[in-house]
């Protein structure tokens, strides 16, 4: 008789898949895979662009400055990040000949969000949260939802496929923009109050 999967060893197989990936350029220049990582049954999904760089050294999304914001933000709402699942739309660190971050190319972002679209299938999660532009024009154009800026739907509920959608600004962005923190505060005040209610109702179970 053949094994019997358990939901951990189907999110296990995408992270297999994720680490002997060579489908682009970036394995060459990797130092580690980011799968991403959380629960397999979490309610709420957060998608990030992609591993910085110190996220590449560790193998472990949102560990570098705006990780910490990240946290901080989750931590003053309830949330601790074993409760929900935190990836990226890329898997590994796009990085510019000077040795910078950069951003992911529409060709690496074909090639690797199949990762993504796998795990959230697997996952599926009753709510996405996406951060920053990158994560939030893919997950919108995924589902069908009219695409606008990041600055005019940060904190709007868009509704998917059994699914809720709440764009929220990039932690990093807060690092360099003043007042930023302070709006970003008010979104996850906003999404606590949303799964405040989605938990009384069962998460729609
Ligand atoms: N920025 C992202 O988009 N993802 C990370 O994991 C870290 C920084």
């Amino acid at each position: 008789m053949g094994t019997i999967l358990g939901s951990d060893d189907e999110l296990e197989e995408i992270h297999a898949a994720i680490a002997a990936c060579q489908r682009c350029e970036l394995a060459e220049t990797r130092i580690k895979v980011v799968p991403g990582e959380g629960s397999d049954k979490a309610d709420v999904m957060f998608i990030g662009e992609a591993p910085g760089r110190d996220e590449d050294a560790q193998g472990r999304p949102f560990v570098g400055r705006a990780g910490k914001l990240l946290d901080r933000l989750l931590a003053e709402i309830g949330i601790e990040r074993s409760e929900v699942f935190i990836g990226n739309v890329l898997k590994c660190r796009p990085v510019s000949i000077e040795g910078k971050d950069r951003k992911p190319t529409e060709q690496e972002i074909s090639a690797c969000s199949h990762f993504l679209d796998s795990q959230i299938e697997k996952i599926k999660p009753k709510v996405i949260c996406t951060l920053g532009d990158t994560a939030t024009h893919y997950i919108l154009r995924k589902y069908g939802i009219k695409l606008d800026r990041i600055s005019k739907i940060h904190g709007r509920v868009f509704e998917a496929d059994k699914l809720e959608i709440i764009p929220l600004f990039h932690p990093a962005a807060a690092l360099y923009t003043y007042c930023l923190e302070r709006v970003m505060r008010e979104d996850f005040r906003k999404l606590k109050s949303i799964l405040s209610q989605k938990a009384l109702e069962g998460f729609g179970a």
